[in-house]
């Protein structure tokens, strides 16, 4: 198989950036350096090359495929046991590195990959983190992922259901980046995130149940002076900011690279 006939392949199931996929999947499966790919249209004969073009034609996420994301400075493992970090994500993490005090031990809840935990400690390196998950699949990939880039020795991670388990530390903030996609919404989506863990994206009726379970129990495990981090949806600005009022809280939101209302920092 040529590249120029991968691309098109990828491009006539309505992927859109076909040729940079190709190049990937050429780079990944079939050995090629990535400048070699550039004005050129070699051919390879891969099986692990068409298999993961099959895969891929199928709507697969690429991450998955390639078995790795970049996500802020590091790279991390993923696999359909996890969510695949957002670059959305980062600006949870980058609000996560400004705001956090000197020395601060800090929770993630629903740590996934552990993209938060493990960004947040590789760029402040006096601070310590609990990470939490429900699954056990997806805290082995966080530990992996904590250890891959040199932060295992700060974070402790723990197995729990926090909606009916809450955590139990005392912490200068709370990060979190829970479900919060309406259970409706998410069979409406693309088809790549049908590949995602459900209980990664659904956050019940109106999406908002992770955040009033965080909300309620969480507020006892912040030290004085504490506060929270979510990520929130493009359309929860409001739902937020009413939550931060039925709590007694400040709320403000930041927005991502796009425009959208994507952070909401509480504080008591
Ligand atoms: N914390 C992980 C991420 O941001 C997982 C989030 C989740 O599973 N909802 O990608």
């Amino acid at each position: 198989m040529k590249l120029s006939e991968c691309a098109r392949a990828l491009e006539s199931v309505g992927i859109s950036d076909a040729l940079w996929e190709a190049r990937l999947l050429f780079t990944h499966f079939a050995g090629y350096a990535p400048a070699t790919l550039i004005g050129c249209d070699p051919a390879s004969d891969s099986p692990a090359l068409a298999d993961a073009l099959a895969r891929r034609l199928n709507r697969e996420p690429l991450q998955y495929i390639l078995g790795e994301v970049g996500f802020c400075r590091e790279t991390y493992r993923v696999t359909p046991d996890c969510l695949i970090p957002r670059p959305d994500t980062e600006l949870v993490v980058e609000t996560a590195i400004r705001l956090l005090p000197p020395h601060a031990h800090f929770a993630d809840l629903c740590t996934g990959s552990g993209c938060i935990a493990v960004s947040t400690l590789a760029a402040r390196t006096d601070c310590t983190s609990d990470a939490y998950d429900v699954s056990e699949k997806a805290l082995a990939l966080a530990r992996e992922n904590a250890e891959r880039n040199g932060v295992s020795d700060r974070v402790s991670f723990f197995l729990r259901d926090l909606l009916c388990d809450p955590p139990t530390g005392t912490y200068a903030a709370i990060l979190s980046n829970p479900p919060y996609i309406p259970d409706a919404v998410v069979d409406t989506l693309a088809p790549e995130i049908g590949y995602e863990p459900r209980i990664a994206l659904a956050g019940g009726g109106d999406g908002l149940e992770f955040y009033r379970s965080i909300l309620r129990d969480g507020r006892a495990c912040l030290a004085p002076g504490g506060f929270f981090v979510f990520e929130i949806g493009y359309d929860q600005k409001t739902d937020i900011e009413r939550l931060a009022e039925e709590w007694q809280m400040q709320a403000e939101v930041l927005f991502d690279l796009g425009g959208n209302p994507r952070c909401a920092v509480l504080k008591k």
